[in-house]
C-alpha cells in the first residue's frame, strides 16, 4: 500500500521541457499505483506567466499520458488563493512571528553588498524586527509601504534528510529574517508553496534542485504554524547535451518540440523514467510498470544530460509497440486498403517516427517524388538503356516484379540495377526492398518514373 500524496506544481511561465517532465513523471511513479499525484498551478507572479503556458502544459500532461491520473476537482491555481495565504499571514502576526520591515530597498542593497564585502552572508540585519507593534501599526496605518519577514529562530539548525540527497542542515543564523509578503501584499512564491503543499496534504515533494535553498524556510514557516512538513526530494538540473541547464524559456528540449518531431510519449516517458533513477527494466513499460520497477530512493544526485540516442532507443521500441492497426491509419489517406498491411510491415524497417510511414507513402503512392543526390548519381550510373528495357518490359505486359531478373537477364546486373531502379522509382537510394516497392506500388507510376529516367537528363529530374 502507498499512501504517498505527490504534486506537480509547474509555474506557466515557459514551455515544458524535459527537465519539467521529469519532474512530474517521478512525482507520479512515486505515487502510484495507489498514491495520489496532484496538479497545482503555480500562477502567482503574474508577470510571467501566460494562459497559453497554461494550456500548453495541459496538453504536454495530456499527450504524456498523465491526464489521466490528474484529479481535476482537486487542481489549485495560487492565483485563486491569496486569501488563504493572507490568513495564514495573520496567523503568524497574531502570534509575532512576522514583522512588517520599512527599511527601503537601497538600503538593504547597500547593507547586502557591505556584509559580501566583509565575507560575510548577505542577511537581512533584523532592524525592523525590533519595533514596537504599536508603532508599526500606526507607521502602516499612516500608509508606510512595509514587506512582512518571518522571525527566524537564532541559533538553530533546520535539518531535514533529502530524499535524492541525503541529510541537509542550515543554520538559521545564516537565514536572516526572510520575506513572506511582498509590499503590494503579493505572498512571496516559497511561502504559497510550503502553504498549498501542507494544506494539500501533499507527503513527498520531488523538485528541481533550484528549489533547494527554499526548503529550510518552507520548514521553518509550516513548523511556525503546526502544519505538516512533507518529505522533499532535489533532483538533479537536466543539461543539454552540450552541458547547459534546459530552460523552459528558450524552448531547448521542450515537449511540444519532441512530439511535434513525432517522438512518441511512451518513449519520452520511457527515456525519462531511466533518466538519473533506476528502473529494474530494460524493456519499453507501460507508466504502471514504470511504477513498479522505479524506485525514488534510488534516484541519482548528479546531473542528468539530455541523450539523444537514449531517446532514439526508446523510440524505436515504442515504435515497434505501436498496435498494427495506427500504422495503418498513419497512411490509409494514401494506400489503398489491400496494400496496407504490406506496405506498413515493408516500411517498418526504415520508419523511427509516424511521419516515415506517411512520407514513404506519399513517396511510393503520391504524384510527385523528389530525388536526392546520392538518388540522382545512381540513376546517372544505371544508365538510360536500363529505364529503355525496363519500360519495354513493361510495355509489353511484363510484371513489375520481374523487373529484376529481367533486367539481370539482359545484362545489366548488380548494384547498378537495384540502386538504379530504387533511385528512379522512390527518389532514394535507401528504403523499403525493391521487390515490396514494385509489388505495392501502382503500375502506372512505377512505368513513369521508370519512362522519366529513361527520356531525360537526370540532372533535370
Ligand atoms: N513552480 C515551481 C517551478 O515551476 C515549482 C516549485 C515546486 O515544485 O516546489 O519551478
Amino acid at each position: 500500500m502507498n499512501s504517498l500524496t505527490t504534486r506537480f506544481a509547474p509555474s506557466p511561465s515557459g514551455l515544458l521541457h524535459l527537465g519539467n517532465a521529469r519532474t512530474a513523471l517521478f512525482s507520479l511513479l512515486a505515487a502510484l499505483p495507489d498514491g495520489r499525484f496532484l496538479l497545482r498551478i503555480e500562477d502567482s507572479d503574474r508577470a510571467r506567466v501566460s494562459p497559453a503556458f497554461e494550456a500548453a502544459l495541459r496538453v504536454d500532461l495530456e499527450w504524456l499520458g498523465f491526464g489521466a491520473y490528474i484529479d481535476e476537482a482537486a487542481i489549485w491555481r495560487q492565483s485563486e488563493r491569496s486569501g488563504v495565504y493572507n490568513d495564514f499571514l495573520e496567523r503568524l502576526a497574531h502570534e509575532n512571528l512576522v514583522y512588517p520591515c520599512f527599511c527601503a530597498e537601497s538600503e538593504l542593497v547597500a547593507e547586502r553588498a557591505s556584509l559580501r564585502a566583509r565575507g560575510l552572508p548577505p542577511r537581512y540585519s533584523g532592524r525592523c524586527a525590533a519595533l514596537k507593534p504599536a508603532d508599526a501599526r500606526s507607521r502602516i496605518m499612516a500608509g508606510e509601504r512595509a514587506v512582512w519577514r518571518f522571525r527566524v529562530p537564532p541559533g538553530q539548525e533546520v535539518g531535514f534528510c533529502d530524499v535524492v540527497r541525503g541529510p541537509q542542515r542550515m543554520a538559521t543564523n545564516l537565514l536572516g529574517d526572510f520575506v513572506v509578503r511582498r509590499a503590494n501584499g503579493e505572498a512571496m512564491f516559497f511561502f504559497a508553496n510550503a502553504l498549498d503543499d501542507a494544506l494539500s496534504g501533499v507527503t513527498l515533494v520531488l523538485r528541481g534542485e533550484d528549489h533547494l535553498a527554499n526548503t529550510p524556510r518552507q520548514i521553518l514557516i509550516l513548523r511556525a504554524l503546526g502544519l505538516p512538513v512533507p518529505d522533499y526530494g532535489h533532483l538533479p538540473l537536466v543539461l543539454s547535451a552540450s552541458g547547459v541547464p534546459l530552460s523552459k524559456r528558450d524552448g531547448a528540449g521542450s515537449l511540444a518540440a519532441l512530439r511535434e518531431e513525432g517522438f512518441l510519449p511512451l518513449a519520452v516517458v520511457n527515456y525519462l523514467a531511466r533518466l538519473g533513477a533506476v528502473v529494474e527494466s530494460e524493456r519499453l513499460l507501460p507508466l504502471v510498470e514504470l511504477a513498479q520497477a522505479f524506485d525514488r530512493r534510488r534516484i541519482g544526485h548528479a546531473p542528468a544530460h539530455y541523450d539523444r540516442d537514449q531517446l532514439l532507443h526508446w523510440q524505436r521500441l515504442a515504435m515497434a509497440a505501436t498496435p498494427v492497426a495506427e500504422w495503418v491509419s498513419w497512411v490509409a489517406k494514401h494506400v489503398p486498403q489491400a496494400d496496407r498491411l504490406r506496405f506498413v510491415e515493408a516500411v517498418r524497417p526504415n520508419a523511427l517516427f509516424p511521419e516515415d510511414y506517411r512520407r514513404w507513402a506519399e513517396i511510393m503512392y503520391g504524384e510527385r517524388r523528389t530525388l536526392d543526390d546520392d538518388a540522382r548519381a545512381a540513376i546517372v550510373a544505371a544508365g538510360g538503356e536500363l529505364f529503355h528495357a525496363a519500360v519495354a518490359h513493361l510495355d509489353a505486359g511484363g510484371v513489375a516484379g520481374d523487373l529484376p531478373a529481367v533486367l539481370k537477364a539482359a545484362g545489366h546486373g548488380g548494384r547498378r540495377l537495384f540502386h538504379g531502379l530504387r533511385a528512379a522509382l522512390t527518389g532514394r537510394v535507401a528504403g523499403p526492398e525493391l521487390k515490396d516497392i514494385l509489388a505495392l506500388m501502382p503500375r502506372a507510376l512505377v512505368a513513369r518514373r521508370l519512362r522519366e529516367c529513361g527520356s531525360t537528363d537526370a540532372k533535370n529530374l
